[in-house]
């Protein structure tokens, strides 16, 4: 029985995760941890029974506690945690095998880092966290001899097409994106745009923050990044090609020139289930291509005058170091500002270049340097905007 901690798991990532788990023998789940959704969290206890559930609000924690106390025999065993340190604790927890990281958000740092060192394969949706501390997290996954899973479904089709490979090394990789709901839009057309235009992704159904991200292409950029680390690219070797029906998730050139490509349609539960599953490939219900229907695949350039989170992803990866965290630090409470009425939709990425800008940037920052980082973006942005 392979034993699964999800971080997250009231999430899309989260959900989907438990729907594979429903699906699949030799998957049990040992721990479950959520922001504050304790109304979700409790549906997911009573069907999986988890021996551990971490709440990071301590009042919901305490709340859901009372709630399972009042249940039956079973539920009361249940150990009920919260905060930064419940969070830690149940990536770490005995006898657990693979944590699933779908926090949202740089958050899920310490966390993961733990779980690396206590042995734990990752499969890895929690981009933002790889994004900052890439140079801290690949070094250990060698040391601790972990699996670094990608569910993110591009790295997912990457890392499926290098499966096989032996030492052939990639000489390009292709990272394809939709190119979200304003795909053709001009810069002046976009200064109007309301979140509720935002959250409309074209193909996938995701969670708030990548789906606004998906909007601006700093979901785009934060996935060149995440492919920089997870597979040693060189950024000058991982081009976005915009391919907006979604069908090819991903593509690999090797240096004789050939292209491999992974398709399907577009459904999470796949690199999920494969994260979950590796290196088997098992049987997964849902729709497939049915290629006499797909009427044409395009590609496109992508416009980065327009979506500027593009361009200053590749800055920031150039850059290294600590510019990275303000990248994506300031990309995460901009986002949060425009999905309270506080910002505008172009004023994300001008946010995020300005917070770049006044940035003097750290060689290898460490994992308190990263988080200090943070916050002084954070207060960056507060006195700014
Ligand atoms: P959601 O917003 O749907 O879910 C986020 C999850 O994290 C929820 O369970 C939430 O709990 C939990 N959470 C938030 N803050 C904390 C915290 N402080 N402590 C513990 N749990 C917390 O996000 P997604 O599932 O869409 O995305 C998760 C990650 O996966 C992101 O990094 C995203 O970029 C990545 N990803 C997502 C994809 C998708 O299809 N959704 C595709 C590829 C990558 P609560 O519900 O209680 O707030
Ligand atoms: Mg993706």
């Amino acid at each position: 029985m392979k034993e699964i901690v999800i971080l997250g798991s009231t999430g899309s990532i989260g959900t989907q995760t438990l729907e594979v788990i429903k699906n699949n023998s030799g998957l049990n789940v040992k721990a479950l941890a959520a922001g504050s959704n304790i109304r979700l969290l409790l549906k997911q206890i009573e069907e999986f029974m988890p021996e551990t559930v971490c709440v990071y609000n301590s009042g919901k924690a305490l709340e859901l506690e009372k709630q399972l106390k009042a249940k039956d025999g079973v539920y009361r065993h249940i150990n009920v945690l919260s905060g930064m340190e419940g969070l830690t604790e149940c990536a770490r927890l005995d006898g657990a095998d693979t944590v699933v990281a779908a926090v949202t958000g740089m958050i899920g740092i310490k966390p993961v880092t733990e779980a690396i060192k206590s042995g734990k394969d990752i499969a890895f949706a929690n981009k933002e966290t790889l994004v900052t501390a890439g140079h801290i997290i690949m070094p250990m996954v060698n040391k601790y001899k972990v699996k670094l899973l990608p569910v993110d479904s591009e790295h997912s089709a990457i890392f499926q097409c290098i499966n096989g490979q032996h030492k052939n090394r990639p000489a390009k990789i292709i990272l394809t994106a939709s190119g979200g709901p304003f795909r053709g839009m001009k810069k002046e057309e976009l200064a109007n745009v309301t979140p509720a235009d935002a959250l409309k992704h074209p193909n996938w159904s995701m969670g708030k923050k990548i789906t606004v991200d998906s909007a601006t292409m700093v979901n785009k950029g934060l996935e060149v990044i995440e492919a920089m680390w997870l597979f040693g690219m060189g950024l000058k070797d991982i081009e976005v090609v915009i391919q907006p029906q979604s069908i090819i998730h991903s593509m690999v050139e090797f240096k004789d020139g050939a292209v491999i490509a992974q398709l399907g349609t577009p459904d999470m539960k796949l690199p999920i289930q494969y994260a979950l599953c590796y290196p088997e490939r098992r049987y997964l219900k849902g729709e497939r291509l049915d290629f006499y229907k797909i009427p044409q695949i395009t590609f496109e350039k992508p416009d980065m005058d327009t979506f500027e989170g593009l361009g200053l992803a590749y800055k920031a990866g150039e850059a290294g170091g600590s510019m990275l965290t303000v990248f994506n630090a300031a990309n995460e409470r901009a986002v949060n500002m425009f999905l309270n009425g506080r910002a505008g939709f172009t004023g994300i990425t001008r946010i995020i270049k300005e917070c770049m800008e006044v940035h003097k940037n750290i060689d290898n920052p460490s994992l308190s340097d990263i988080l200090e980082i943070e916050q002084d973006v954070y207060r960056y942005i507060e006195s700014r905007f």
